[in-house]
This record gives structure tokens, C-alpha cells and sequence, in this order.
């Protein structure tokens, strides 16, 4: 699979057109000569950094030129900036879940996020390097970075590679751009904290921090140690939420395990990202219909975002053997076309980010089940969806914009959330996003002090083309000023529903900006008396 992308990368270099339409014409024919399905420029753009840094290319700035593009990467305001750790057991049995020889669990390597692990041989300090030199590269503002470490069940990892691993890429946004090396050997930095704090100055600094864990493994010691990585949103492996499903798939947890790790993290102030999973054995379009009903109807669940990935069978699993028996058929591409327009146009509430449609797996190694990769294009005109991502402002902000306020209140398991927004009058466009939780546990029962008694603000997000840390630009939602709006309306909601305190979970890279507007550190959060 590489040989022939690099045989591609090799060709397109010696027959390179002026015009991206020809470019588009010389992909095709080269995906015809070399039997393989049309790259994405992200994905020539990854292997061509990866043989440039082996030197088995030489430097190609008219190819560099013609893949500059996704300039859809920093339009959500931030930089983001995936790693994967290193193959390790995960607990795990799941059925539909693919195992390579050392990928860790569920990973194929040849995803581009894999690929780019592959070449800085899964050293924390590489990938973010290399990542964000190519996000320079593309001409993009890498500031804020977003940082998600993927690779699994991260709390499955021992808790010394988990602190080095974090502690590295802190390191990594530090020292950028002085040093990018894949050398893995080097001596890694395990002082965490010292990183940390040297973080809240740098040029680079990570406004967010996304771990994947199971819902099993979320408990008060865990979130603990979340928060002293500096972790700010989970992404939960919850894929159904009928327990005869999970156990058909032999997930090993059930649904209370994610009702109660849903609860904790809300509480312990985490945005939360689940993983869904139409398709699954045991389930029916039907029951997967009244799933997506349940995840926003019940209070039980409400995650703020969304992975969908629709159940795909893989080679290295053990639905592989399943599906060959006739005991499985996945979803067809066009019944999982329809489902998610349904879900989108009928369910999805305008407080939830669907953050993606479907898994960056290559066509090649899918089996059997849907492959549309460029689902969300296809889709667009049919799908009247008002999640964060349909409605987030781009580059196509205009000074003149007309800006409201606008507040959805919903009752979850354990407290009130609210969420505000600054929108265009239609509300079709947004600016900028809080959300507010007023914890209804007693005052003084919370595991972690500093949010004893407090209102909770798991996020504060200014959509609109990335800007400078300390710039302004009137062009721009970021830096007028509407990220302060909303923290102020929140400490007055606060105030109305009688707390004396408020707390950000705060990103490492943005507790400069809250101590501006009062807040101090206590604990790992940020907080202002009311
Ligand atoms: S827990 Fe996640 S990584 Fe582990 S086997 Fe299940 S799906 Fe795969
Ligand atoms: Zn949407």
C-alpha cells in the first residue's frame, strides 16, 4: 500500500500541471496506474512530508504549492494537532475492533493520523513537531493548538508513559520551532508540571487537551488524573447504549458504566465526546434510530459531541469471521446515507458538535459496510442539520454582522445545563459558544475541592479563522471580545442561581486569559468568587 503511494508521489512529481483541476486530472489517472483509490491532498501531503524527512525525495515546492489547501483546519478557530501512543494490550474484546501488529488496538496503519504516527515512530515530541510545521507549511496560524492524543484506551496505558508521552508534547509546543527530530531515543522530559507551566507562556500553547478512555474506566481517580495531565474533554468509547447490544459486541462494560461516567465527567466540568456506532450486530436501523432519540431525550446521556462511525467490517477482527459465517451484514452506503440525514434533520439538538461522520479508514482495508469518505459532501444538500459544526462561522465573517445572544437551558442527570451562544438573528450562523453547568449535588460533596459549591464552565469557543494570541483583528469573531461576553453572562447566571463560585476547566495554554478576567489557579481549574 505505501510503495504505491510513493511510486504515485514519485510520478506526480515528474509530470506536475500550473492548475489544481489538472492536478485533480493527473490524481486520477496516477490512482488508475498505480490501483488505488484516490488520495486525499491531507494524505499526499502526509507521505510526501514522511519521504522528505527519510530523503528519499528530494524537496518539491510546486507539489507543496498544489497541496496547499484545507484551509478548513484552523476555520474552528484552533489548531489541532492529533498523536497516537505506541501499541499496548487494551483491555478490550470487542468484536469489530481491528488488531495490527504494532498499531496500538484499533488503529490500521495506513490512516492518515497512522501514517503520520509511523514516520516519528510514535514519539509524542515528533508527531506534534512535524504536525505543526505542516500546518505552517499549508499557511495556517498554529498558536492554539488543540492537542488529541488517540491510540485507544488511554487509561489502559501505564501511568508512566502516560505522564512522559503528555509531558512531550507540552514539550514539543515549548520548544517549537527549535528542534524537529524523529530521533525516538532522545531523552524524554518527564517533568509535567515544569512543561505545563512554561506552556502558559509559550508561542504554542495547547487550549485543549482530548483523551479516549471507556466509560468502565472513569472513576474519581481517574478524572483526577485527567485533570493533572491537563485533560479537558473525553472522548467515550460508548458505541450503543442497549446493553444486549454491548454485549453481543463484547464491549465488557454496560450502559450504566457510561451514564455513570457521563455523570462524573459533566460534573468534574469535561466536555464530552461520545463514539456511536450505527450498524452494530445485535442492532437494527430501527433500534439505532431510537438510540440516537434516547442519547438527547434522556438526561442520562446529552454528550456535547459526536464521532459517528458506522460499523465497518475489518480483516484483523473477529467481526471478519462473523460476517464470512453470513451471521452479520452491515449497513449498505446508501441505507447509511439515509439514516444519518434522518438523525441529523430530526435529532441532533443545536448544543452537540457532530465532530465526524465517519472513520478515516482507508477504502482499501473496509470489507464490508459503508465507505463513503466524503459523506458530509454528499449529504449537504439534503441535510438541514443545526449542530455546532453545520453552523459555525468560517472565513466568511463580515464586520457589518448582526450578533445575538441566544441561552437553551436542558435539565441533565446530576445538574442544569445551559448553553449560550452568540448567533446571526436566524440563528444559522454562530460566533461563539459557553456552557454553563449548575451542579445539583450539595455544596460540599464534590471529590475535588476547588469545585465544591462552584458553577461549572466546561467550554468558552470563538469560532471564525484562527488569530494571534494577543492580536486583534475586526474582521474576525476571535479577539472582539465575545468569549468575555459570554463569561460575564455566565457569572451573572451564576450569581441569579445563588453560587458564590465560579470554575473554568481551563485548557494549560489559555489560564493567562482567565487570570485576566480574575480568576485564579486552585487546583487544576480556574476560579472566581461571585
Ligand atoms: S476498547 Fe476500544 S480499542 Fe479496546 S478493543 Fe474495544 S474498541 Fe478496540
Ligand atoms: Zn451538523
Amino acid at each position: 500500500m505505501h510503495s504505491a503511494y510513493d511510486n504515485f508521489i514519485r510520478a506526480a512529481i515528474r509530470h506536475l500541471p500550473d492548475t489544481q483541476a489538472d492536478f485533480l486530472h493527473l490524481k486520477k489517472q496516477l490512482s488508475a496506474k498505480f490501483k488505488i483509490q484516490t488520495p486525499t491532498n491531507a494524505n499526499l501531503r502526509e507521505r510526501y512530508n514522511y519521504l522528505l524527512a527519510q530523503k528519499k525525495i528530494r524537496r518539491s515546492p510546486k507539489l507543496e504549492k498544489l497541496l496547499l489547501s484545507r484551509r478548513v483546519r484552523t476555520e474552528s478557530g484552533v489548531a489541532v494537532v492529533a498523536v497516537l501512543t505506541k501499541s499496548y494490550p487494551c483491555p478490550g474484546q470487542c468484536l469489530y475492533c481491528p488488531t495490527e501488529k504494532e498499531m496500538p488496538k484499533s488503529y490500521l496503519s495506513n490512516e492518515p493520523a497512522v501514517m503520520r504516527a509511523i514516520s516519528a515512530k510514535f514519539n509524542p515530541y515528533a508527531q506534534v513537531q512535524s504536525r505543526l510545521r505542516s500546518l505552517e507549511l499549508n499557511g495556517h496560524q498554529t498558536d492554539k493548538v488543540e492537542l488529541i492524543v488517540m491510540g485507544g484506551t488511554f487509561s489502559a496505558l501505564p501511568k508512566a508513559y502516560q505522564q512522559k508521552f503528555v509531558a512531550e508534547c507540552f514539550r514539543a509546543c515549548n520548544d517549537y520551532p527549535k528542534r524537529i527530530t524523529c530521533n525516538a531515543k532522545r531523552i524524554v522530559s518527564d517533568n509535567l508540571s515544569g512543561e505545563q507551566k512554561r506552556n502558559e507562556k509559550a508561542k504554542h500553547r495547547i487550549i485543549g487537551l482530548t483523551l479516549e478512555t471507556r466509560p468502565d474506566y472513569i472513576d474519581e481517580k481517574e478524572i483526577v488524573n485527567f485533570r493533572a495531565l491537563g485533560c479537558t474533554r473525553v472522548e467515550l468509547g460508548v458505541q450503543s447504549i442497549f446493553d444486549d447490544v454491548l454485549r453481543k459486541n463484547k464491549r465488557g462494560h454496560a450502559v450504566s458504566e457510561t451514564i455513570r461516567a457521563t455523570k462524573l465527567l459533566k460534573d468534574a466540568g469535561f466536555k464530552i465526546n461520545y463514539h456511536i456506532m450505527p450498524g452494530l450486530p445485535g442492532s437494527s436501523i430501527k433500534k439505532d434510530y431510537k438510540m440516537f432519540q434516547e442519547l438527547f431525550s434522556s438526561q442520562n446521556f446529552q454528550p456535547d459531541m459526536l464521532k459517528i462511525y458506522p460499523t465497518v467490517v475489518l480483516k484483523n477482527s473477529a467481526l471478519y469471521s462473523l460476517w464470512k459465517r453470513g451471521e452479520y451484514k452491515p449497513l449498505t452506503d446508501h441505507q447509511f446515507k439515509k439514516f444519518i440525514v434522518k438523525v441529523k434533520n430530526e435529532i441532533i439538538p443545536p448544543y452537540v458538535r457532530i465532530q465526524r461522520l465517519i472513520r478515516d479508514v482507508p477504502a482499501a482495508s473496509i470489507i464490508a459496510g459503508p465507505i463513503v469518505s466524503n459523506l458530509r459532501q454528499l449529504i449537504a444538500t439534503e441535510s438541514k442539520c443545526q449542530c455546532i459544526r453545520c453552523r459555525e462561522v468560517g472565513a466568511d465573517f463580515r464586520i457589518d454582522e448582526q450578533i445575538v445572544l441566544d441561552r437553551t437551558e436542558y435539565a441533565t442527570l446530576g445538574g442544569r445545563e445551559i448553553f449560550l451562544q452568540y448567533v446571526s438573528p436566524d440563528k444559522h450562523k454562530l460566533f461563539a459558544l459557553l456552557r454553563l453547568r449548575l451542579p445539583d449535588s450539595s455544596p460540599l460533596s464534590h471529590f475535588i475541592p476547588a469545585l465544591r459549591g462552584a458553577a461549572l464552565i466546561r467550554e468558552v469557543h470563538t469560532y471564525g479563522k484562527m488569530t494571534a494570541i494577543d492580536t486583534k483583528d475586526k474582521k474576525n469573531p476571535q479577539h472582539i471580545g465575545l468569549g468575555k461576553k459570554l463569561m460575564l453572562e455566565a457569572e451573572k447566571i451564576a450569581r441569579e442561581y445563588g453560587f458564590q463560585k465560579i470554575v473554568v476547566i481551563s485548557g494549560i495554554g489559555v489560564r493567562g486569559y482567565y487570570r485576566k478576567l480574575g480568576y485564579k489557579l486552585q487546583d487544576t481549574y480556574m476560579a472566581k468568587g461571585l
